[in-house]
């Protein structure tokens, strides 16, 4: 959207050495650290440590809270994608449609099955896969489609005749299962975060649950029987205790990061010698704001000059999946996917962690319009 210019994101000691993180856990955790504890010390005591009752409590909580019929737990969010698409049947020779911007997972996971990875370009007022467009990248070889609700932001659904799965592992609440299957990732840094690696599946499908559960314990049933190949996508009963402590407050931690969306917006709003600067993504109702992502002329300078006033920013994502190098034998080029590839070089995430306040985020802004004012 805008040019990446190279300029040298000086300028001068700030007057108030704030710090402003991305994402405090330390914060969250010493809320919570009581439960935490009493979490690690049932665990140990109930010498289960994968799978069993914490997980299967914690599968029919987070069930609950979301409003599925299904969820099942695994070891992570690129697990719950590779387990979901098994269960799919995706294999050698199929094509799976989905976004050139995302965490590499995605897309990954279809390449590990020997799919082959079928890129359309994203809407640039959102940075989600563009619906039309990956409809008309659908062939007869398409096996599905893997939409992403990138930054927590629910994808257009594309009309067609093919399971889609939503990667929903930054959209955590946004909404039920809209599709075949929903994917969670619960890494530490993610909305509901686990305090190592963990993810869920989400389902309304009660057959494509049971075969998600049957391919996490390498499609054994009984034990030592194996109706198929599947995988170690098993759950850790300590990452299933420590989710159980951090659900309730999930639906609180979603209306503060909107807030703060909110707030952000209302802030550019009132800067509008920023509007030929910056960009911001189009906001709507469902949105949990796992990133505040804006678009930034110069983005790279503006970023060393907000790290040098203790702001901490991050890019999602520098470099789009269609040309990453394990990619090279798709055969994409530079340009095929242009607004992807802009977005690469000018989306700049802004704290939004629940932890902040209001004073850090005037200074966010603040600073923001400092750099362009130089
Ligand atoms: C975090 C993330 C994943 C992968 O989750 P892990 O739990 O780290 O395996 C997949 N897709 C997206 C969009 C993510 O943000």
């Amino acid at each position: 959207m805008f040019g990446s210019a190279t300029g040298d994101g000086g300028g001068g000691p700030p007057a108030a050495m704030r710090r402003v993180s991305m994402r405090d856990l330390a914060a969250e955790h010493a809320s919570l650290r009581p439960q935490l504890d009493a979490a690690v010390r049932r665990v140990l005591d109930s010498g289960q440590f994968i799978g069993g009752p914490e997980v299967e409590a914690f599968e029919s909580e987070l069930a609950a809270a979301l409003g599925c019929a299904h969820a099942i737990g695994v070891s992570s969010g690129t697990d719950a994608l590779l387990g979901t698409l098994m269960a799919l049947g995706v294999g050698p020779g199929d094509e799976v449609v989905t976004t050139p911007f995302s965490f590499f997972a995605t897309a990954g996971a279809i390449a590990r099955l020997g799919a082959r990875p079928v890129f359309a370009d994203v809407d640039p007022t959102t940075l989600n896969l563009d619906a039309a467009a990956a409809v008309a990248a659908v062939t007869g070889r398409t096996r599905a489609i893997l939409p992403v609700n990138l930054y927590g932001a629910l994808a257009e659904l594309p009309d067609a005749p093919v399971p889609i799965v939503e990667d929903a592992a930054q959209s955590i609440g946004a909404s039920p299962p809209r599709a075949a299957a929903a994917t969670l990732s619960f890494f530490p840094s993610k909305n509901l975060g686990a305090l190592g690696d963990a993810g869920a599946v989400l389902t309304s499908d009660a057959a494509l649950a049971d075969r998600i559960a049957l391919l996490r314990s390498h499609g054994a049933r009984p034990k030592y029987h194996n109706l198929a190949v599947g995988g170690n996508f098993r759950l850790d009963a300590l990452q299933a205790a420590f989710l159980r402590v951090k659900l309730p407050h999930l639906a609180a931690w979603t209306v503060s990061r909107r807030d703060t969306a909110a707030r952000y917006r209302d802030l550019f709003a009132a800067a509008p010698d920023l509007a030929d600067h910056i960009a911001l993504l189009r906001d709507s109702p469902a949105h949990v704001y796992h990133h505040f992502v804006i678009r930034a002329r110069d983005r790279d300078g503006l970023r060393r000059h907000l790290a040098g006033a203790g702001i901490a920013t991050e890019v999602y994502y520098p470099s789009p999946l269609h040309l990453q190098p394990c990619f090279a034998e798709l055969g994409y080029q530079p340009g095929a996917l242009p607004s992807a590839e802009a977005a690469a070089a000018d989306a700049l995430a802004i704290p939004i962690d629940p932890s902040i306040t209001a004073a850090d985020q005037e200074y966010v802004v603040d600073r923001i319009a400092a750099y362009y004012r130089r």
